[in-house]
């Protein structure tokens, strides 16, 4: 690829790997959000993207896919152990979603971090031409600012943070602290989700790193300005309410309640199989209003997706093998003839999957003990086509910033929990309508493009670097 006025640097690229019709290799544009988001805009300006193609100790030369760059940056297993599943998943991930598991911290994670942080840089320097934009993303790459600021002082540099940033109280432990700040200092705009996680930001470079603050703004020992703000994240709105409206879509969710019983109500969670999703507490709660009969299992079905995710770490192992359990014992429990509570799916669905069981499910449970922004929130209230859905929503998700007519929990008041499960259940249909209607106007006009937009306007507006 040729030199790039635009690029992105993230962990991982925007192409998985394909087979053709031929049976030779080819790549296609992965899903996610942050793909449709930044995809036009990478294409718009010929720009380019940097990422690991998520499989070790294999080289991929860099080529141009689909009217833009690709860059891939390689990978050992062992870099891939203590970068990424070590660094970035043991010791940031639960650092920053408020500790809600132990971070461990090992020099030699955090000594590969930086080298691969450095190979990342490295890459976009020689890259981006003279001026060039360059935005990096999330938790796998906090020191890339920095490092490229320093190998390419004339570039305008963006950060985004999709996770949450803890309060300094909790950042302190890091034996790194000090690093990690400088390395985001690099950057000319640093993003967040939520207002508290900038709040959290700027405070830390005042008591920690001792520099001059006023409002968003922190005042560097170079002489520079950089902007820590927030910037919700958001959903393709119209896409996946498009795509519920599919024939197919609505096929599979008839389908769905077919296969659950056709039962009253069905209850729906979808997450990640993460620690930080409250599903032990979201099981338990459910698990007792059925075992007591406050649910009563011939009519309610709670139907959880769990999608596996980052198996390779113990912790994730733990939960998987806790969760199992806890539904066997729950289903055998309260299960009547021909019906088991919980529909529990260990397994990862398509969108247009997603799109049905969201059309299907009259309460939608988002219960995370921590969340940077929880999409899956915002992607029940685009695709519940209907006004008679409820969203169930932790209050410890960024999301429950904008969708404030949800029916908000403290996930880890098991009591409280069930209670707002009822009363989101039982409520009437004038209260379903009204919530559901302010959260989709939300929604729709909040999504991924305005999102993006909105960084990126901030980010061209930063004074050209001296
Ligand atoms: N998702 C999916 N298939 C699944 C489960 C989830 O495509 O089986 C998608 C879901 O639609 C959402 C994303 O994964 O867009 C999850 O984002 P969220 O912010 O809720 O949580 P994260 O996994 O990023 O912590």
């Amino acid at each position: 690829p040729r030199s790039a006025d635009f690029v992105v640097v993230a962990n991982r690229l925007p192409v998985d790997r394909k087979k053709n019709k031929d049976g030779s290799q080819g790549w296609k544009t992965s899903p996610g959000g942050l793909v449709t988001a930044l995809k036009p805009v990478v294409q718009a300006h010929g720009g380019a993207w940097i990422g690991w193609g998520g499989s070790a100790d294999e080289h991929i030369d860099p080529f141009t896919f689909d009217g833009h760059g690709v860059v891939p940056v390689d990978l050992s297993s062992d870099e891939v152990a203590e970068y990424y599943e070590g660094m970035s998943n043991t010791t940031f991930w639960p650092l920053y979603h408020d500790c809600v598991e132990h971070p461990e911290y090992h020099r030699e994670w955090w000594e590969t971090y930086l080298e691969i942080n450095e190979r990342f840089a490295r890459a976009a320097a020689e890259i981006a031409s003279p001026g060039a934009t360059v935005w990096v993303q999330d938790y796998q790459l906090q020191n890339v600012p920095a490092l490229l600021r320093s190998m390419r002082p004339d570039l305008k540099i963006g950060f985004f943070l999709h996770i949450p940033f803890p309060p300094i109280e909790l950042f302190m432990q890091l034996p790194w602290r000090f690093q990690v700040i400088d390395g985001l200092l690099g950057a000319d705009i640093v993003g967040f989700q939520e207002p508290g996680s900038a709040h959290n930001f700027v405070r830390l470079g005042r008591r920690l790193g001792g520099l001059r603050t006023y409002r968003d703004k922190l005042f560097t020992t170079d002489g520079r300005t950089v902007t820590a703000k927030a910037y919700p994240i958001s959903i393709d709105s119209q896409e996946l309410l498009d795509l519920s409206r599919t024939p197919e879509a609505r096929e599979i969710a008839r389908q769905l309640r077919d296969d659950l019983g056709n039962p009253e109500r069905i209850f729906l969670g979808v997450d990640r199989l993460d620690y930080t999703k409250g599903l032990r507490h979201r099981v338990q709660a459910f698990g007792e209003l059925f075992t007591s009969g406050q649910l009563d299992p011939l009519n309610n079905v709670y139907l959880q997706v769990a999608t596996p995710t980052r198996e390779g770490v113990r912790r994730y192992q733990i939960l998987h093998r806790d969760i199992d359990e806890m539904v066997g014992r729950i289903n055998s429990q309260s299960g009547r003839i021909g019906r088991t509570p919980i529909q529990y799916r260990y397994s990862s669905y398509p969108k247009l999957a997603l799109a049905a069981m969201y059309r299907a499910a009259d309460v939608m449970v988002v219960s995370p003990l921590r969340d940077g922004m929880n999409l899956v929130a915002k992607e029940y209230v685009a695709a519940h086509d209907s006004d008679d859905g409820a969203l169930v929503l932790s209050e410890f998700a960024g999301a429950a910033l904008e969708l404030t007519q949800a029916y908000m929990v403290n996930p880890y008041d098991v009591n409280g929990m069930k209670n707002q499960i009822l009363r989101a259940a039982g409520d009437s249909h004038a209260n379903h309508a009204r919530r559901m209607r302010a959260m989709r106007k939300q929604v729709f006009k909040h999504d991924i493009e305005a999102w993006a937009g909105s960084f990126l306007s901030d980010l061209g507006s930063v004074p050209d670097p001296q």
